[in-house]
Parts: C-alpha cells; sequence; structure tokens
C-alpha cells in the first residue's frame, strides 16, 4: 500500500504535536469532539431542512470508549462523515479555517503557548497517539474507508465495511515515559472529568460506558457491579446558561474553543433579550487585530443558530461595518431555520436583532471609554480606525452613534482625548476644533503653520491616518463647533496684528503680486501668514481641501486630481521678509530665486515633494557663491 505524504505546513505542525512538550495535552479530547459536534451540526441540519431524511433526535450523538488493555481511545459520532476526498483533503492538509495560521518561524519553535490557546484541531491527536485511525461514511455513500498515520512518515486510505453514517476516531494512546503519564486517557474517570470541563455546552449527548460499584437499592449494605452508558455533559450551551452562573474565563474559554481569535478578548457582551424579538447572544470585543482585518479576506458576521441549530456561520446582516470587528453567536427562536441567505436579508426580526446589537455594542464600548480607559485605548488602537472610517461611509450616516467613541491625539495633553473632552475645556473666545495632519506626532509638533494657535494655549488634535480629516470633514462639527484645519486660510484667531498686517499686507502689494506670477500655477496666493510666529514661510490653503487630503486622493486609484488651494505666507516679521523687500527695490532676478526657494522649503516642510530638486539645490547654491 502506498503512503501519501502531508502538505508541508502539515507536517511542520504533526511534528510539533508529536514533539510538544505542552501539559495541557488533554485539549486533544476537546478538538476531536468539537469537530464530531460540527458533523453532527451538518447531518442535523440537513435532517431538519430536508424532508427525504428522518429526523430523530436521539439518533445523534457522541460516544467516547476506551479500552485499557488495547490502549486504543475511540470517539466516534453519527455526523455527517466524510468522503475517501474529504478523508485525503481534510486530514492530509492543516484546516483552512483559519484556526491556526502561523506567522513567524518562531512561533512555530515555541508552539507551546499556541496550543495552549488556541484550537489545533484534529493533529492535537498526535499528541498522545502513536497511531490515529479515522473511519468514516458519508451521507449519502455507499463506501467507508479508513484514513490511518502515524503522524511521521504520511498516512494511507483504505476502504472498510462501516454501517452506520458518520466517524470513528481510534487512537492508540503511547506508553508512558518517564516523565509523562499517558495511561490517564484511558480512566474513565479522567476523561469524564476532562469532558466535562471542556465540552460541557455541546448540544450533543456525549456518551460514555461507565463501569463502577455501588450500594444496592435494597441493602445499603451491599454493593453491586454495574455498567452502563452516561451522557456526560450537560448539554447547555453556555450562551443559554445564567450570566450569574458564568466567569470571565469560560467566556474566554468559548472564545478560544470557537477559534474566534488568538488573543485574549477585551470584553465580553452576553444578551438575552426577550421582548418584540426574543434571541440569546454573546458577543466579544476582541483585544487585538486579526491578522487579515484589514485585508479583504477579512469577513466580518456572526455566527447564527435558530433554537440552538446552526444556519450560519458567518451572517454579516447582523453586524454593521464599522464593528466588523465583533466576534460572537447569536440564537434566536424566532428565526426559520430554512431561512435562506436572500430571504435573511429582509427578515423583519433578523433586522430587529441586528439594530438591538448594534446599540448593545455602542454602548459597551461606552462604559468601556468611561470606566475602564486603559482597555478602551488598547482597543482603540487596534479598531480606531474602522469606527473613523465608520463616520465617514454612508455619507456620514452614523456619525451620531460613532462620534462619541473616536478619540485623537491632543497637543495640549499630550495624550488620546475624546471630542466631548476638547469641547468641554475649549475657553469662551475659541471658536474652532483645531487640527493639524502629519505623519506622524513628532512631524506636527515642529509644523510651523500650528504657532499661532499654540500660542493661543488651544488645544490642537494631531491627525495621522489618512481617514482622519475625511471623517472629520463629515461630521463638519461636534457639538455646534466646526472642525478647522491650522493650515487653513482662516483661523478664527483675533489677532491685535490683524491691522498692522493689512497695511503691510497693501504696501507690499505689488511685491506679492510679483511672487504670484513667479508661481503662477503652483499657488493661488501670496500673503502676509498671520499663524507664523518663528519659521519665514509656510503653505496654507483657501478653501475645503486640505494639502492632507490632497496627498491621500493623489494616492488613490482613481484621483481626480483634486488639488488644494495653495497659499504661500509668508511672515513679515522675519528677517527673510526684510531681504525680499530690498531685493524687490533692487534687483528682481533676486526676488524670483528668493521667491522659488521659499515656496519649495514650504513644500519640504509639508512633506511634498519639490517638483525640481536639482534646480532647488542649483538655487542655494547660487546663494552661497
Ligand atoms: P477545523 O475543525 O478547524 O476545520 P480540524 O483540524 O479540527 O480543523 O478538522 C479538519 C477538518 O476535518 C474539519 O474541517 C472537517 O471537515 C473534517 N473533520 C474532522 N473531524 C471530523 C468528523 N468527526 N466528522 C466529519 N468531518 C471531520
Ligand atoms: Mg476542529
Amino acid at each position: 500500500m502506498t503512503k501519501k505524504q502531508f502538505k508541508a505546513e502539515s507536517k511542520r505542525l504533526l511534528e510539533m504535536m508529536i514533539n510538544s512538550i505542552y501539559t495541557q495535552k488533554e485539549i486533544f479530547i476537546r478538538e476531536l469532539i468539537s469537530n464530531a459536534s460540527d458533523a453532527i451540526d451538518k447531518i442535523y441540519y440537513k435532517a431538519l431542512t430536508d424532508e427525504n431524511l428522518s429526523f430523530e433526535k436521539e439518533n445523534y450523538y457522541i460516544k467516547v470508549s476506551a479500552d485499557k488493555d488495547s490502549r486504543v481511545l475511540t470517539i466516534s459520532d453519527t455526523g455527517i462523515g466524510m468522503t475517501k476526498d474529504d478523508l485525503e483533503t481534510n486530514l492530509g492538509t492543516i484546516a483552512k479555517s483559519g484556526s491556526f495560521a502561523f506567522k513567524n518561524e518562531n512561533e512555530l519553535k515555541d508552539g507551546h503557548d499556541i496550543i495552549g490557546q488556541f484550537g489545533v484541531g484534529f493533529y492535537s491527536a498526535f499528541m498522545v497517539a502513536d497511531v490515529v485511525g479515522v473511519t468514516s461514511k458519508a451521507l449519502g455513500s455507499e463506501n467507508a474507508y479508513k484514513w490511518e498515520s502515524n503522524g511521521t512518515d504520511g498516512y494511507t486510505v483504505i476502504e472498510v465495511e462501516k454501517d452506520a453514517i458518520g466517524t470513528e476516531i481510534t487512537l492508540k494512546i503511547k506508553e508512558n515515559t518517564e516523565d509523562e503519564n499517558f495511561d490517564e486517557y484511558l480512566e474513565t474517570h479522567r476523561l469524564k472529568a476532562i469532558i466535562k470541563k471542556y465540552s460541557d455546552f455541546i448540544r450533543y449527548p456525549i456518551k460514555m460506558d461507565v463501569k463502577g460499584q455501588r450500594p444496592k437499592a435494597d441493602s445499603e449494605n451491599e454493593l453491586e457491579e454495574y455498567h452502563e452508558e452516561q451522557t456526560i455533559n450537560s448539554m447547555v450551551p453556555i450562551w443559554r446558561k445564567n450570566k450569574n452562573e458564568l466567569t470571565t474565563e469560560d467566556y474566554e474559554t468559548f472564545y478560544a474553543d470557537k477559534h474566534y481569535g488568538f488573543d485574549k478578548p477585551l470584553k465580553h457582551i452576553h444578551l438575552s433579550v426577550d421582548g418584540a424579538v426574543r434571541y440569546n447572544a454573546i458577543l466579544y470585543i476582541p483585544e487585538k487585530i486579526p491578522f487579515d482585518f484589514y485585508s479583504k479576506e477579512y469577513e466580518k458576521g456572526l455566527e447564527l443558530y435558530s433554537s440552538g441549530v446552526l444556519i450560519m456561520n458567518k451572517c454579516s446582516d447582523l453586524l454593521p461595518d464599522y464593528f466588523s470587528f465583533v466576534k460572537g453567536l447569536v440564537d434566536s427562536e424566532d428565526l426559520s431555520l430554512n431561512i435562506s441567505r436572500e430571504m435573511l436579508q429582509h427578515d423583519r426580526q433578523l433586522k430587529l436583532i441586528a439594530k438591538n446589537i448594534k446599540n448593545k455594542i455602542k454602548s459597551q464600548l461606552q462604559s468601556l471609554l468611561k470606566d475602564e480607559r486603559e482597555k478602551y485605548e488598547e482597543f482603540y488602537k487596534s479598531f480606531g480606525r474602522q469606527l473613523k472610517y465608520g463616520i465617514y461611509s454612508d455619507f456620514g450616516s452614523n456619525k451620531e452613534v460613532l462620534q462619541d467613541l473616536i478619540m485623537f491625539y491632543s497637543s495640549t495633553k499630550k495624550e488620546m482625548v475624546t471630542l466631548e473632552e476638547y469641547v468641554s475645556r475649549m475657553p469662551e473666545e475659541q471658536k474652532f476644533i483645531y487640527y493639524a495632519s502629519g505623519e506622524s506626532y513628532e512631524r506636527i509638533e515642529k509644523l510651523p503653520q500650528i504657532e499661532a494657535v499654540s500660542e493661543k494655549g488651544f488645544e490642537i488634535l494631531y491627525f495621522t491616518e489618512d481617514i482622519d480629516e475625511f471623517a472629520t470633514k463629515m461630521l463638519m462639527s461636534y457639538k455646534e463647533k466646526e472642525f478647522k484645519s491650522v493650515s487653513s486660510g482662516d483661523l478664527g484667531i483675533e489677532s491685535s496684528e490683524t491691522e498692522e498686517s493689512v497695511s503691510e499686507e497693501q504696501d507690499n502689494k505689488e511685491l506679492f503680486d510679483y511672487m504670484k506670477t513667479i508661481l503662477s500655477t503652483k499657488v493661488k496666493d501670496v500673503r502676509i501668514s498671520k499663524r507664523l510666529k518663528s519659521h519665514p514661510v509656510c503653505l496654507a490653503t483657501d478653501g475645503e481641501v486640505t494639502i492632507e487630503m490632497e496627498k491621500i486622493l493623489k494616492s488613490m486609484p482613481d484621483n481626480q486630481n483634486v488639488q488644494a488651494d495653495k497659499v504661500l505666507e509668508i511672515n513679515s516679521n522675519h528677517e527673510v521678509f526684510s531681504t525680499l523687500k530690498v531685493a524687490f527695490a533692487t534687483d528682481k532676478e533676486k526676488v524670483s530665486l528668493y521667491t522659488n526657494l521659499l515656496y519649495n522649503q514650504a513644500l519640504l516642510i509639508e512633506g511634498l515633494p519639490i517638483q525640481d530638486p536639482v534646480e532647488f539645490t542649483n538655487d542655494m547654491c547660487k546663494i552661497m557663491v
């Protein structure tokens, strides 16, 4: 019989499993039972929705039995089974489900941690077994097959006899070693305890043959031998349990069991709603960004159950995009089992549930922000961008929901602040919510444009993400205070120098006109700055589009070549300005040289590319020689 080889990653995982020094090897039972339960979910759902299949609840169960003499542990189920092809693809390759995604070789080396925290699936069987056999007969199939492997040198698949549809997994348990006890996985009481610990909520009975002694019914002094089949699990799913009976650890374990994420959830929300629509839900706010979160592959959605039967893995209609990071499940008795994806979208009950859930998530985030600020900031680091994106998208229709959840870095507080906090401490004379955009806090801090606003003592919000300005443009204002870029034409700051600068502007009109012709298409205007204090020059903008926005729009694939109306601002208190004036009176050539230099300097400060760097350096040299 020829042996087939495992796919490369599977092989690495297998090696890790076999050599694992991990102490909680017992989780292999959880994994195998969870697979059995998934398989029963599939056939159970089929039976409920297909008239040609008989439907009898007691036909669906999982059975665990151990034989000490032959050292074989068997876990069988009455699930949907696997065809020959299924056996090869599902067990010959690592599960595609993403339950186990390596990020790098190091993680693989000390896999220790990963095994403990996350589901590792079927291969975990090799932590305790020398040989694993999977005998299966798929629904609708005449033949049964057996897959077998020792984990190291490939696997075989042969045809075998099996009457009932379903799967039977046999594990030849390893011999004890000096420091490891494998016998325990053949002991009934240990197996019972492990099943209770990890798989109590499984909705199908997990049965075991239990042998023992007990007092006789008619005489308390005599013992009798018994041998009976017992159901080990309580079968109450966690979401049907009473919140008060559950610990944070229970929720965390469930999160890991469900493979919702590689992290520990930041917060869980357990809902039992009994109103216009009835449902139970467990929702999680993850702590860390899933590795594929900002990629096209990421699919949002919650698991959807109808009266305890899984009907959809990722129901996207239950979550708005801006809360797409939320994980969890919803179980409702008001939903039909037969409901199709298309019908679901229009289902009134589902819409009600979705709306309800959205509000719950919002209020939970608000209380996290209020009561557990550090945790919220942790969350915001991961998913803040998604919230801001939510404000911007759908023409701002969700801004009410989201505006109190966003935060920005503050120039005065040197930490993240909410809009509410910002507005509440605005001095009376401050009319706007000021912001400055740039690549990083450090760069923004050095922008000449912030000088005037800072000098006033006004707080400035630092925008470092591309979505920031777009989101606030969509918001327009918060509590009737409009947002204003520190580079915008009119800063709305009363300045004692205003009159002075107006006359200065008039006195030097010819100079500015001359500079404007030199820069022709590059800027819309050249004028005296009201915002500069120590720097000689900067760029400002008139109108809606700021320079940051122009940069972002330019980088988009379908850019409309949107341009900011740039204004070159000169600091009239700077020596450079006197030099300009003198040059204008004596040497026009020099004015043109200076103008170009100043313009290019302003571009550099702004982080914009200089059109002709060679010309710029030549100009510098001209001044030096
Ligand atoms: P996951 O459960 O995350 O998909 P596993 O490694 O646990 O990954 O299982 C791999 C695949 O093997 C499953 O997705 C399923 O298709 C199949 N499988 C495993 N156990 C069973 C079973 N008892 N019955 C039917 N299919 C199974
Ligand atoms: Mg699994």
